[in-house]
């Protein structure tokens, strides 16, 4: 169908002071805001995720949509970015995409989407190739909205904190927004295999409280208490022993440190607003 508005030339006629000038046409925004879409990395699988068809069937999912949306509204005036943790099947992938989608379509905003593991993937490739590990990370560290699914899923290492770290580091300090999503946990065990501070190191975590909200979504996982048809059995004995069940959560949540809301915006630049991206960091490899 034909715009009627332009007449598919991606201008539209417009009257300033009495003046005929032509401007970008609404369809031409749109179908560009489109393409940045399909150039935002979101992989195949999670391309239906949208913010209307969100499964909410649970308190906490009920919350962490309405901050997803609060924070599509207040894009890009906002002073933290979002941590959204669960464990798998919640619907945290779903929610990030959903997120990114609407940032550019309602913003024009640059935002892409990486794995956690494919991040540190295509960084590790460049080591063995003559391309620098500059043109990976640059629009990870520049773009508007960043969405890092999965992390800390991957095996750790000196060099895997270390990188993480840098990228969590420059987009908090250029005050750049990031939606994370993991399934680890705040437990103060530094050795507990799954925790923030095993799996990314204690300076990591404590920006990613500076830097995000962090919004716990959980639900009785299907796939984790035995199938759509578990037994009430089943169902007791996921909420006590999982780490995700809502009163392990719980638990978890009273170990929190206070919220450090409010620091970003009062925090003086440490980078003298130059967009210099050097990583100090050396070829170490995985
Ligand atoms: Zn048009």
């Amino acid at each position: 169908m034909r715009c009627a508005l332009c007449d598919d030339t991606g201008w539209k006629p417009v009257d300033v002071d009495g003046v005929s000038r032509v401007v970008r046409c609404d369809c031409w925004r749109q179908q560009a805001n489109e393409r940045a879409i399909d150039t935002a990395r979101i992989q195949k699988r999670y391309a239906h995720c949208e913010l209307t068809n969100f499964e909410q069937h649970y308190d906490s999912l009920r919350d962490a949509f309405r901050k997803a949306t609060r924070f599509v509204e207040q894009f890009p005036v906002v002073d933290r970015g979002l941590l959204l943790i669960g464990s798998h099947g919640v619907g945290k992938t779903h929610l990030a995409v959903a997120i990114l989608k609407a940032v550019i379509r309602a913003k024009g905003a640059r935002a892409y989407f990486y794995e956690t593991g494919e991040l540190l993937k295509l960084v590790r490739d460049t080591y063995a190739s003559d391309t620098n590990e500059m043109d990976v990370l640059r629009p990870v560290l520049e773009a508007d909205l960043l969405v890092l699914d999965d992390l800390g899923v991957d095996k750790t290492s000196e060099w895997v904190q270390e990188m993480l770290g840098h990228v969590v580091n420059i987009r908090y300090s250029e005050r750049r927004p990031t939606v994370f999503t993991t399934n680890l946990i705040d437990s103060d065990d530094p050795l507990h295999p799954r925790s923030f501070l095993y799996r990314l190191g204690p300076r990591t975590r404590s920006r990613l409280f500076e830097m995000c909200d962090w919004v716990y979504m959980d639900a009785i996982d299907s796939r984790e208490v035995g199938g759509p048809d578990a037994t009430p059995d089943q169902i007791q004995r996921w909420q006590k022993n999982s780490p995700m069940s809502p009163r392990n959560i719980e638990k978890a949540r009273a170990v929190l440190p206070g919220k450090a809301g409010g620091q970003l915006r009062a925090r003086p630049r440490e980078r003298g607003g130059s967009a210099d991206l050097k990583w100090p960091g050396g070829r170490a490899g995985s």
